[in-house]
C-alpha cells in the first residue's frame, strides 16, 4: 500500500504516521525529518536546507524532488510501501510526484488528509516536544511522556512563534489546491483531526483497513 498523509503544519501527521506504519509495515518518508537528519549530520544539503526552514519556508522544489526521488527508487519502498509525510507541499511537487512513481512503476492507493480547526495549532505545535534519543514526538499538555525529563527533549528550532507564523501562511496558501489534486483523482479519505490522538488513529485504520 503506498499512502501520502497530508495535513497543515501540527494537524498530527507524524503521530498518526508513527502509529500508520508500526500497524500496516509501510516505510515512513518524511521530508521534513530527512532535512533535521541532513542538518544534524551537517552535510552541504542540510546546511542549505536550514537556511530556509529557520525562516519558516519551503526548500526549493529541485532539492526536495531530489531527495524523494531518490529514497523512493530504494528496494524496501517496493517490497514493503510507503507513507509519504510531508510531501507535495505545492502543486508542482505533486506533479514531480507523479513523474517520480511513472518512472518507478509504483502507484497511490490513497491520500490520508487530517483535517483541523487552523486556531489550534500554534498551540499544538509551541508545545511539541521530541525525545532526543528515539525522535519520537509529545505535547507538553495533549499527549505528555510519561516519566518527563526536560533534558531529555527538545523544542524545534522552527517551532518558535515567528517560524510558525510564516510556516502557517505558507502551508495554508498551498494546501487547498494540493487536495484538490488529489479529490480528483479520487484518492482523498478526509479525517477529522480535531479529536483526541487515539480517535484519530482509529478513524486513520478503519479507512486504511478497507483499503488494503
Ligand atoms: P505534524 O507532523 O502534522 O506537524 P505532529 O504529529 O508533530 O504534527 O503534531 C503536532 C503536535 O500536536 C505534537 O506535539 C503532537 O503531540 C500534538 N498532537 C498531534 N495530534 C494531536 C491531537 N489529535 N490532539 C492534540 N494534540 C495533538
Ligand atoms: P515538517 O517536519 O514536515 O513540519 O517540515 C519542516 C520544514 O522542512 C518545513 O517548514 C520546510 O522548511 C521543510 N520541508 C519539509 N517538507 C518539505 C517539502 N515537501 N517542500 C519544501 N520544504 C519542505
Amino acid at each position: 500500500m503506498n499512502l501520502l498523509i497530508m495535513g497543515l503544519p501540527g494537524a498530527g501527521k507524524g503521530t498518526q504516521a508513527a502509529k500508520i506504519v508500526e500497524e500496516f509495515g509501510l516505510i515512513h518518508i518524511s521530508t521534513g525529518d530527512m532535512f533535521r537528519e541532513a542538518i544534524a549530520n551537517e552535510t552541504e544539503m542540510g546546511k542549505l536546507a536550514k537556511s530556509y526552514m529557520d525562516q519558516g519556508n519551503l526548500v526549493p522544489d529541485e532539492v526536495t524532488n531530489g531527495i524523494v526521488k531518490d529514497r523512493l527508487a530504494k528496494l524496501d519502498v517496493r517490497e514493503k510501501g510507503f507513507l509519504l509525510d510531508g510531501f507535495p507541499r505545492t502543486i508542482e511537487q505533486a506533479e514531480a510526484l507523479d513523474q517520480i512513481l511513472t518512472s518507478l512503476e509504483l502507484s497511490l492507493d490513497g491520500v490520508v488528509a487530517i483535517e483541523v480547526n487552523p486556531d489550534s495549532l500554534l498551540e499544538r505545535l509551541s508545545g511539541r516536544i521530541i525525545h532526543k534519543e528515539t525522535g519520537a514526538t509529545y505535547h507538553k499538555v495533549f499527549n505528555p511522556p510519561v516519566d518527563y525529563k526536560e533534558e531529555d527533549y527538545y523544542q524545534r528550532e522552527d517551532d518558535k512563534p515567528e517560524a510558525v507564523k510564516r510556516r502557517l501562511e505558507v502551508n495554508i496558501a498551498q494546501s487547498a489546491p494540493i487536495l484538490e489534486y488529489y479529490r480528483m483523482a479520487g484518492l482523498v479519505h478526509e479525517i477529522n483531526g480535531n479529536q483526541e490522538i487515539a480517535q484519530v488513529s482509529e478513524d486513520i485504520k478503519k479507512v486504511l483497513t478497507n483499503l488494503k
